[in-house]
């Protein structure tokens, strides 16, 4: 069971050398890209020359992503031009990656094709793991994850048989891990939801002081990974968090996550990046 840092894992699946994951660099030789989520330290070389000049000049080369993650870059100006190129792999579902002709060798049978699942891995909108199955065995890529104690009997393509639970789990050859979290002070984690719902309690006590209370949510700003934190604070507070003009854009498109925000900057809540007092003016301001 190879373990991979993720910091520092440059793409390479031993098992399926002739693709690349999460890595974009030096991908000229790769028959098949693969992006399991939309975080910078996962994009490598997406934004860049040589990776556009490659899927634009190689036919059948794709990177393969789920719908969401499709959408978010394709709404995202310095990845839109590779819209044409990013594949859809519909979640939970098995399919075949055959590679153009050419590429295939009768002295490496690996290199004929493989199957693929995309698994949801609930670390943030469009996140996924791979599952590759092949004459190589059964790889699994976690990516970036965030999966409770249990989950993994929810998840079909973990099953050796879908239609016989009783026939339990598959056998997994080889684990692609994501260590991020692999240290002795993380050894407690609390659950999302258990985060979220300390988070809104004192969000909710704080804003209730006065109108001119306000909440800034400075690292939820950044990135992606909050949103089920926006959802939650409009489902329970019924207030919509402010974003930046490029998230609202974004999200814009992602029907879970666009009634929580709001271009409003008179809203009592904000992620709106962290140069937020150029933004929005407040009064207070307090971090979450
Ligand atoms: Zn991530
Ligand atoms: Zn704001």
């Amino acid at each position: 069971m190879p373990v991979n840092s993720e910091s520092q894992f440059q793409g390479v699946i031993d098992e399926i050398p002739h693709i690349a994951v999460d890595y974009f660099l030096n991908v000229q030789s790769s028959l098949a890209l693969f992006l399991s989520h939309c975080h910078a330290d996962h994009m490598k070389g997406l934004d860049s020359h040589d990776l556009y000049h490659t899927v634009r000049t190689k036919p059948g080369l794709f990177i393969y992503c789920s719908g969401t993650t499709k959408k978010i870059l394709t709404d995202w100006p310095i990845y839109s031009k590779l819209a044409p190129y990013f594949k859809v792999l519909e979640l939970n579902h098995t399919v075949k990656i055959d590679f153009p002709g050419g590429y295939c060798s009768d002295d490496n049978s690996s290199k004929i094709g493989f199957c693929v699942t995309s698994i949801p891995s609930g670390h943030c909108p469009g996140s996924v793991m791979f599952l590759y199955e092949g004459p190589f065995g059964t790889v699994l890529y976690t990516g970036d994850f965030r999966i409770a104690k249990g989950d993994s009997r929810k998840f079909q393509a973990f099953m050796s048989n879908p239609s016989r639970p009783e026939y339990g789990l598959k056998t997994i050859d080889h684990v692609y891990l994501d260590c991020t979290f692999c240290t002795d002070s993380a050894k407690t984690f609390p659950s999302r939801q258990t985060s979220v719902d300390v988070t809104i309690d004192l969000v909710s006590s704080w804003i209730a002081k006065s109108p001119e209370h306000k909440v800034l949510f400075t690292l939820a700003g950044r990135g992606f990974g909050a949103e089920f934190l926006f959802v939650e604070v409009y489902r329970k507070l019924k207030l919509q968090v402010h974003t930046s003009d490029f998230k609202h854009q974004i999200y814009s498109n992602l029907s879970d996550i666009k009634k929580a925000i709001s271009r409003q900057r008179t809203t009592s809540i904000h992620a709106c990046e962290t140069m937020v007092s150029a933004i929005c003016s407040f009064t207070i301001v307090t971090t979450v």
